[in-house]
């Protein structure tokens, strides 16, 4: 299946019915525009998220590549077949295209992993791979799965945020694995149009006729086998947002990017939320 590089977040978009509406219309604008990769977890609004994916989705079950998380305390065996199985009823599906585990857990991951391979066999999920794991986590996922390989690691990566790049992003790449951007705007560590790097933005998204946010997304999905899922419950946003992909951004205004927010120049521990 053809996976749009930009895909749609969900963490928060619960709350007040009115909140909810928005964020399911939103949703729905989004795929309208492409954005037909979304990402979801039984974490989110304790299954809250899911139901909402659910009444966005209606109808259109066939053109989105859902994606879904097992939460680590539920990564036993028996408890990933289970969690699974509420998710697919929360999202109104008797699949999904992906299932992550959300983080490491303290179950063995060859359980974790066993139980992923039961549900592709079982056809429950088409794909498995892992979120906020670092190469040695991901071979130790890597080498426990028999015989489906691992398609995907969703990892924290923004402007700020660019550790990714020094060991973990050319290792997946090289197995072929995914690499799903999450929190690509930063939340509180969004450049200030003011700061220097918000000028080299600025600058960057004049030269190309697009908006910061449309040229970071641009940047953080440069490279093959890189995607990101931004989060918008507004629809004017969800419009700017798929205005990220379908243009390339120079190789000048790419090291002017690196420039302003370099990435880091040794190894460190895997940043996460
Ligand atoms: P994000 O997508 O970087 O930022 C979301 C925030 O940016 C929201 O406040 C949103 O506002 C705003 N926004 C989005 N587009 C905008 C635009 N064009 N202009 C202005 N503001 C805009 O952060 P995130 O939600 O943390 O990350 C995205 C997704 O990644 C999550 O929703 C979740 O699905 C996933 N995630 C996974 C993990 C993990 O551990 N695997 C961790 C964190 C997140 P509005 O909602 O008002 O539009």
């Amino acid at each position: 299946m053809e996976v749009p590089v930009i895909g749609q977040g969900t963490w928060m978009i619960e709350g007040s019915r009115s909140k909810e509406l928005g964020a399911i219309e939103a949703l729905r604008a989004g795929i309208d525009l492409g954005l037909t990769h979304i990402d979801t977890a039984e974490m989110y609004g304790g299954g809250r998220a899911e139901e909402l994916v659910r009444e966005a989705i209606r109808g259109r079950r066939e053109e989105i590549f859902l994606v879904g998380k097992v939460l680590p305390s539920n990564a036993s065996y028996e408890g990933t077949l289970r969690a699974c199985d509420r998710s697919l009823a929360r999202l109104g599906t008797d699949y999904l295209d992906l299932y992550l585990l959300h983080w490491e857990s303290s179950y063995p991951i060859g359980e974790t992993m066993r139980a992923m391979e039961r549900l592709i066999d079982d056809a429950r999920i088409r794909s498995a791979g892992v979120s906020n794991f670092d190469v040695a986590q991901v071979q130790a996922a890597q080498a426990a799965l028999r015989n489906h390989p691992l398609a995907a690691n969703q990892v924290l990566y923004h402007l700020r945020e660019r550790g990714i790049e020094r060991r973990l992003i050319p290792y997946c790449q090289e197995c072929g694995i995914a690499v799903v951007a999450y929190t690509p705007f930063g939340r509180e560590a969004f450049p200030r149009s003011d700061s220097s790097g918000g000028r080299v933005l600025g600058d960057v998204a004049r030269r190309n006729g697009r908006t910061v946010r449309q040229v970071i997304l641009n940047f953080l999905t440069r490279l093959p086998d890189l995607f990101t899922i931004p989060k918008a419950a507004n629809i004017e946003h969800m419009r700017e947002n798929a205005g990220g992909s379908g243009w390339t951004l120079s190789p000048e205004d790419i090291a002017a990017i690196g420039r302003a927010f370099p990435a880091p120049d040794r190894d460190a521990p895997l940043a996460m939320l």
